[in-house]
């Protein structure tokens, strides 16, 4: 085993090594059979479980501060509560359920409750869900599911992980993680860019691997056993950028940062972002079970905003929905949930919530004095776009544009961008929906290659169009993070680039040593390829 090697997508740039620590799958319903022999004594069990899971809830507080330690002792608080164990022994003794069994039925009449009376009470759900499979892990002897707290620095490994466990990783403790699943432009691959931390995904083979230590590589996705000795991310120096998006022809393309955070927002201006390009707002609220009041969403909006005082941000609405989902705006099951009620169609269905997060975004702005411009995500038809527009008028905003991440958008880019401000690329959906090929599952990541021609002949549609009205047309998925396509792409008629702020001075830099001129010609033979690595040669062959 110490010589294996694997390979994945490196998604997240930088090199690390260290001990492994696994995050467990989802413990699904535990079994209602088979009936204990002894009832009473299988209910005894309960008790003793939850006094270790206190214990061990107790002792990582004591370890934490802040918010951390308060969510731990509300936990633990939780997990003694008499009222959910003397129900669960109840369950066994009545039912002659396991006990494992019976603390998953006991702990679901509560959360029924809880959710049904809304608001702050509906929060401590969640809590209760924590509860319930801690203790069903302990019952059963296994791991308890999700990220466990790390207490030195440690190599993640998990099948893959859900946007808000990402988003909570402590890059001083992660320092690399490995996923057998996920895509390049997965939302964890995303989170684990803005967080710097050395990340692969799509890694066949890494959960059976019974390694202790890895060595991983974020940019060859290149996996490896290591002795478990710490090893800290090595980043790729930063080139020398001055911090305005201009070729060296005095061609102009803004180049902006992505940002989903106050801590993004810091680390785009610091990178010299000249705005931003997209924020995704959903990201404020993953763990936010009941929506956030006009009030809340502002002070949010306000901390992300604040350093962008004079300066463009595209706030894009949320984009609830897939594997981003917001607890509060969750829709009915869907067999596809890609292709079903997401971004801008959850308005349809929910107008009002739009709404207070138009107010809150316009009072956002007003405070901060950033140049806030509204986005819609998910955008199919040029009705819908004016149906956006419309609204975010009418809350006072005055500019207002759509992304461009269906494939039937960019088909009517001319007809779209007539009613609305701007367009922006979300390459990372257009990618998902034209090659039919899901942007988590890493078996089919080289179809979301951003680099593929099909792909490519479409941002070119929008960009022509974008040419011909005169309405300025962005990118603001991944592709924008390459240095070579983001000259692609500006050959391809687009005038703003939006990324990851450790892509902005690489970005920045190579834009500044070329023309307009031999970016169309790495536009036009990126266009005429057959594959990506050829697209990437003839794009190569001016630069
Ligand atoms: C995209 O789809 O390219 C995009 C920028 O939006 P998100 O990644 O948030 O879906
Ligand atoms: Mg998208």
């Amino acid at each position: 085993m110490s010589s294996a090697r694997l390979s994945g997508v490196g998604v997240s740039s930088g090199r690390a090594s260290g001990p492994v620590v696994r995050v467990a799958e989802p413990l699904g319903e535990p079994p209602a059979v088979p009936a204990p022999a002894d009832p009473a004594a299988e209910a005894a069990r309960i008790r003793p479980a939850a006094d270790v899971v206190v214990a061990r809830l107790h002792a990582r507080a004591a370890n934490a501060s802040g918010d951390a330690k308060d969510v731990l002792e509300t936990t633990a608080a939780m997990a003694a509560d008499p009222a959910l164990l003397s129900q669960a022994e109840k369950l066994v003794t009545s039912e002659s359920l396991p006990a494992a069994r019976a603390v998953h039925q006991a702990a679901a009449g509560f959360i029924s409750a809880l959710e049904a009376a809304g608001g702050y009470m509906a929060e401590r759900a969640r809590d209760v869900r924590d509860v319930r499979d801690r203790l069903v892990a302990e019952l059963l002897g296994v791991a308890a599911p999700g990220v466990p707290s790390l207490t030195s620095p440690s190599v993640l490994v998990a099948r893959d992980l859900a946007p808000a466990d990402t988003a909570g990783l402590d890059p001083t403790k992660v320092l690399a993680l490995v996923t057998e699943e996920g895509g390049p432009t997965s939302h964890t691959a995303i989170l684990a860019r803005s967080l710097g931390i050395p990340a692969v995904v799509a890694c066949r083979g890494v959960l059976d691997l019974e390694a202790s230590a890895l060595s991983v590589d974020g940019d060859t996705g290149v996996v490896d056993v290591s002795d478990g000795t710490v090893r800290a991310a090595h980043v790729a120096g930063r080139a020398s950028w001055n911090g305005v998006g201009v070729l060296r022809d005095g061609h102009r393309v803004k180049v902006l940062g992505n940002v989903g955070s106050a801590a993004d927002a810091v680390a785009a201006a610091a990178g010299g972002a000249e705005g931003v390009g997209l924020f995704r707002t959903e990201f404020c609220f993953l763990s936010a079970s009941s929506e956030p009041s006009v009030d809340a969403q502002r002070a949010a909006y306000v901390a992300v905003l604040a350093p962008f005082e004079g300066k463009p941000v595209v706030v894009r609405t949320l984009d609830a929905g897939a594997d981003k989902p917001l607890a509060f705006l969750s829709p009915e099951p869907e067999p596809n949930p890609a292709l079903g009620v997401r971004g801008l169609r959850v308005a349809f269905d929910r107008p009002d919530v739009l709404e207070r997060q138009l107010e809150a975004i316009a009072s956002a702005g007003a405070e901060t004095g950033a140049e806030v411009s509204v986005m819609a995500p998910m955008v199919a038809t040029a009705a819908e776009a004016a149906w956006f527009v419309e609204r975010a008028r009418a809350a006072g905003l005055r500019r207002a544009g759509v992304m461009i991440e269906i494939p039937a958008a960019a088909l009517v880019a001319r007809e779209i961008l007539a009613v609305v401000d701007f367009a922006s690329i979300g390459t990372n959906d257009l990618a998902q929906y034209v090659f039919a090929a899901d942007r988590q599952v890493g078996a089919v990541a080289a179809l979301n290659d951003p680099w593929q021609p099909a792909l490519l002949r479409l941002i070119k549609l929008v960009g022509d169009a974008g040419t011909a009205l005169g309405k300025p047309v962005g990118v603001c998925g991944e592709a924008a993070a390459d240095p070579l396509l983001a000259c692609v792409l500006t050959g391809l008629g687009v005038t703003s680039l939006s990324m990851n702020h450790t892509a902005l001075a690489g970005v920045g830099a190579k834009l500044a040593s070329t023309s307009f001129d031999l970016c169309q010609l790495a536009a036009a033979g990126a266009l005429a390829a057959a594959d990506p690595a050829s697209a990437k040669l003839a794009a190569r062959a001016p630069h």
